[in-house]
C-alpha cells in the first residue's frame, strides 16, 4: 500500500541528517561497551524535581487521570498567561494560552494554524534539527536564512527580507539551539520589520528562556505591532527539567488559539491531567526552581571559557543562552563532520558536527553541556588538546 506523499517526503534530501552518522555511531560503541562522553542530546544530567514528582503522584492518586480540558485547565493556563504578561509586559490572559504536549507539538500546531498547502514557511539556518520536517508535516514549503559565523549568527533581515515576499510565516528560536545565541533587541527589531511589511506570521520558538547567560531575553511578541501576529512556543522541558512529561504551550491572538482548541480536540485531545497539575506545581515554584535548573550549564559555560582561553585553534560562538557550546573547529581544516568522526574514534568524545543543524554551522561542532561539572572540564580539555594536534 501506499503511503501518503506528505509522510514519505517528510524528511527532505540533506535536511539535519548529515552527521547523525557520529551520533548513531557513538551510541553503538556505547552499546558495545565502549566507554563514550556524551556531549549530543540537549536533555538535562538530572532528573524532574522530586517535589514535582511528588505532587504529579498524588495528583494522579487523587484521581486527576481522567480526560483533562482539552485548552489545559484553567489554573495552569492562568499561571502562564501571568507568567508571560509578567515578563514581557503583553495583556495576556488564559484565553491566548494553549497548554500543548510538549513545544514540539507546539510548533507543529502553531504551524498548522498559520500555512496552508503549498505556503513557504522561513526559518533559519541553522536550525533546531527537526524545524524542516515540521514545516513539511502542515504541507509548508521550508525556505532556511542563512545566519552566518562572521555575525555571531545573529539573522540578517536583509537576508529574511529577500525571502519574505510572499512567504506566511517566519520561524525563530532565541536563545538558540544549536549556536547558543541570544538575539538582539536590533535582530529581533529587524525581523518584526520584515514580518510587518510582508505580512508574516512569526512563531517564536523560546523553550530556552530561563537559560540565559549573556544579553536579555526579549519575546519579539512584546515589540510594536507584534502580538497580533506572533505565536511563542514555550515548554516545561528545558525550564524544569521535564523533557518526558510533554508539556509546553502556545501563546497566540485569541482567535488562533480558538482555531487550536478545534485542532487538539481532533489531535491529541489534551494533555494528561496529572501532568498539568505538576507543571501548576513547578510554575508555582517559580524563578528559584528555574535557577537551579538552569545552575549546571551557567557554571559549565564558566568552565568552558576558562579551557579555552589562551589558545587559537578553538573558537567558540559567544555562548549566551541554552544548554549548548558552538565550537569553531576550521582551523583544524577539518569539517564539522570529519573533526566530531575522529574525535569520537580518537578521544571517545561524541559531540554533534555542525552540519547537523544545516549548511551554516559547516566548520563547527555543537557541544552539550550535559555531563557532570568534572567530566566536562575533562573532555572539553583533551577536545581542545585534540584539535591542537590535528592543526599542527
Ligand atoms: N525547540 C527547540 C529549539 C528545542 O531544542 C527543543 C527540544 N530539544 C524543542 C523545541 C522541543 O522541546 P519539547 O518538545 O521537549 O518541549
Amino acid at each position: 500500500m501506499k503511503q501518503s506523499n506528505r509522510i514519505s517526503t517528510l524528511l527532505g534530501d540533506g535536511d539535519g541528517d548529515a552527521g547523525w552518522g557520529t551520533f548513531l555511531k557513538a551510541r553503538r560503541m556505547i552499546a558495545a561497551g565502549t566507554d563514550v562522553i556524551e556531549l549530543t542530546i540537549g536533555e538535562h544530567d538530572i532528573r524532574t524535581h522530586p517535589d514535582i514528582l511528588t505532587f504529579m503522584h498524588e495528583a494522579a492518586i487523587g484521581g486527576h487521570t481522567g480526560y483533562a480540558s482539552v485548552p489545559g485547565i484553567q489554573p495552569l493556563r492562568e499561571a502562564v498567561a501571568t507568567r508571560v504578561q509578567a515578563q514581557t509586559g503583553v495583556p495576556t490572559t488564559t484565553d491566548n494560552v494553549l497548554i500543548t504536549p510538549g513545544g514540539q507539538s507546539a510548533l507543529f500546531s502553531s504551524h498548522l494554524a498559520v500555512c496552508d498547502d503549498g505556503d513557504t514557511a522561513l526559518y533559519i539556518d541553522p536550525y533546531y534539527a527537526t524545524y524542516p520536517a515540521t514545516l513539511r508535516a502542515v504541507g509548508a514549503i521550508p525556505q532556511p536564512i542563512p545566519a552566518h559565523a562572521v555575525d555571531n549568527f545573529q539573522p540578517r533581515a536583509s537576508e529574511i527580507a529577500k525571502h519574505a515576499s510572499g512567504a506566511k510565516s517566519m520561524l525563530i528560536n532565541s536563545p538558540n539551539n544549536p549556536t547558543g545565541v541570544v538575539y538582539s533587541r536590533a535582530t529581533l527589531e529587524g525581523i518584526a520589520q520584515v514580518c510587518i511589511e510582508n505580512d508574516l506570521w512569526l512563531i517564536s520558538d523560546e523553550v530556552y528562556d530561563t537559560q540565559i547567560w549573556q544579553g536579555e531575553h526579549i519575546s519579539p511578541r512584546s515589540l510594536p505591532d507584534m502580538a497580533e501576529r506572533t505565536l511563542v512556543v514555550g515548554s516545561m522541558s528545558k525550564s524544569y527539567a521535564m523533557t518526558g512529561s510533554r508539556i509546553g504551550w502556545i501563546i497566540a491572538p485569541e482567535a488562533v488559539i480558538e482555531s487550536l482548541i478545534n485542532l487538539a480536540t481532533h489531535t491529541t485531545y489534551g494533555v494528561a491531567g496529572y501532568i498539568q497539575d505538576a507543571a501548576l506545581f513547578a510554575l508555582e515554584q517559580g524563578a528559584p526552581m528555574e535557577r537551579d535548573i538552569a545552575a549546571p550549564f551557567a557554571r559549565r559555560r564558566e568552565i568552558a571559557m576558562q579551557v579555552l582561553a589562551g589558545q587559537n585553534v578553538v573558537k567558540h560562538v559567544p555562548c549566551m543562552g541554552a544548554m549548548y557550546l558552538m565550537l569553531d573547529i576550521r582551523a583544524t581544516g577539518l569539517s564539522g563532520e570529519d573533526f566530531a568522526d575522529a574525535l569520537l574514534e580518537s578521544e571517545h568524545i561524541a559531540t554533534m558536527p555542525g552540519e547537523s543543524f544545516g549548511r551554516s554551522a559547516a566548520g563547527h561542532i555543537r557541544v552539550a553541556m550535559t555531563v557532570d561539572d568534572a567530566a566536562f572540564k575533562a573532555a572539553l580539555t583533551r577536545l581542545v588538546e585534540f584539535a591542537k594536534g590535528v592543526a599542527e
